[in-house]
């Protein structure tokens, strides 16, 4: 059974219910466990959770340093293409938000490596829009050939695909795929995406499966917290998790904490998520799940992220532009969204050192597989 046939059996309002009925002593309990369900995973996303916010931090902290040391992963993305043709009513390249579209040509994926290159960057993940005709499989196939002589690991954040596709991307020299389910709420996704193929709920929540036949080296799952109440969506996401980690086991897994930001498109948020909430959901992960990589974009403020590199995140990107060409040729309103740190590479660096932590840009090597 595929996770889309899972989740049908998950009722969202009883979930809603059962977390927010959670006590002190459900929180005690899961804290004081060495191994966890989802049930703990619940109590400690709870707001009966929040009293214990600074016990969940040190727990966290532990934990991962336990698990990978003192180092941080550095990754930057490059924004290939801001094509869309879908409609979603929190995103700057909407098809009907009114901005120059661009797609980059090989000389201008070339030019934006070379930047990139310079600023040390080894990991680089690549986004697009999702507009099938002009950046799909045979744009991602030409991209990655391009772009893998100058970077030992390459991600891409693009429309889902079909699972022969995904072999070819893997094939081509393609080592993770993130694919946000954005809300795990069946009901309302139709709302936040009323046109295009995103609308089609199905066929993302099952991309993961077909990612996993295929034989993806890493995935990320997340959620875009805002759209909907944060708790419920998320843990939707960790049985998601959960459910990948127990059927393709030999895949690595990550997750991603995006908070609505400020876009062209002007949407007004359901759910807004506090920065104590992000640290509480971000320490709750790493306590039920010692693996999975926590990663954090520039979406959030300086002092929010110089706070979170000991809690438990493990990677992390710094200096971005999320416009088309925007590292060789900055430009302008070509953004998805606004980013709040805009710290040169150096500056984040020596944040990250003073901590006592490892900034690492190169962490392994196709040579050694
Ligand atoms: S979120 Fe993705 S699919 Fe939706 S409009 Fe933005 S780029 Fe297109």
């Amino acid at each position: 059974m595929s996770f889309k046939e899972n989740v049908s059996f998950l009722n969202w309002d009883s979930i809603k219910e059962s977390i927010y009925s959670k006590t002190s002593a459900d929180v005690r309990r899961a804290l004081s466990k060495s191994k966890r369900d989802l049930e703990d995973f619940k109590a400690m996303i709870s707001p009966a959770a929040e009293p214990f916010l600074e016990e969940m931090a040190q727990l966290s902290h532990q934990i991962t340093q336990k698990r990978f040391g003192k180092t941080i992963q550095m990754y930057i993305p490059l924004y290939l293409s801001n094509e869309c043709q879908n409609i979603c009513t929190y995103c700057g390249f909407s098809l009907d938000v009114k901005i120059p579209r661009i797609t980059l040509s090989d000389e201008q994926i070339l030019a934006e490596a070379e930047v990139i290159k310079k600023m040390g960057y080894d990991h680089v993940l690549l986004v697009t829009g999702e507009a099938n005709r002009t950046v799909g499989v045979e744009y991602f196939k030409n991209a990655i050939k391009l772009l893998k002589p100058h970077f030992s690991h390459i991600a891409i954040e693009v429309q889902p695909l079909e699972e022969d596709e995904y072999k070819e991307l893997i094939e081509e020299g393609l080592n993770t795929v993130l694919v946000y389910q954005e809300t795990y709420n069946k009901e309302h996704y139709k709302i936040h995406h009323p046109k295009g193929r995103k609308s089609n709920y199905d066929y993302r929540i099952d991309t993961h499966d077909r990612l996993g036949r295929a034989g993806i080296h890493k995935m990320g799952v997340g959620v875009l917290f805002g759209l909907e109440d944060w708790r419920t969506d998320t843990y939707f996401c960790a049985e998601h998790l959960t459910y990948l980690e127990k059927t393709y086991w030999q895949t690595k897994y990550s997750l991603s904490f995006p908070r609505l930001r400020p876009c062209a498109s002007g949407i007004e948020l359901k759910s807004i998520m506090s920065d104590k909430e992000l640290v509480q959901l971000i320490c709750a992960y790493r306590i039920y799940n010692e693996e999975v990589e926590l990663s954090m974009s520039t979406r959030e403020s300086e002092s929010f992220r110089n706070n979170i590199i000991k809690l438990g995140i493990t990677s992390i990107s710094a200096d971005s532009k999320t416009d088309p060409g925007g590292y060789a040729n900055p430009k302008e309103n070509l953004e998805q969204f606004e980013i709040d740190d805009a710290r040169s590479t150096e500056e984040f660096v020596e944040v990250i050192k003073k901590q006592g932590y490892e900034p690492v840009f190169k962490d392994w090597d196709h040579a050694l597989q």
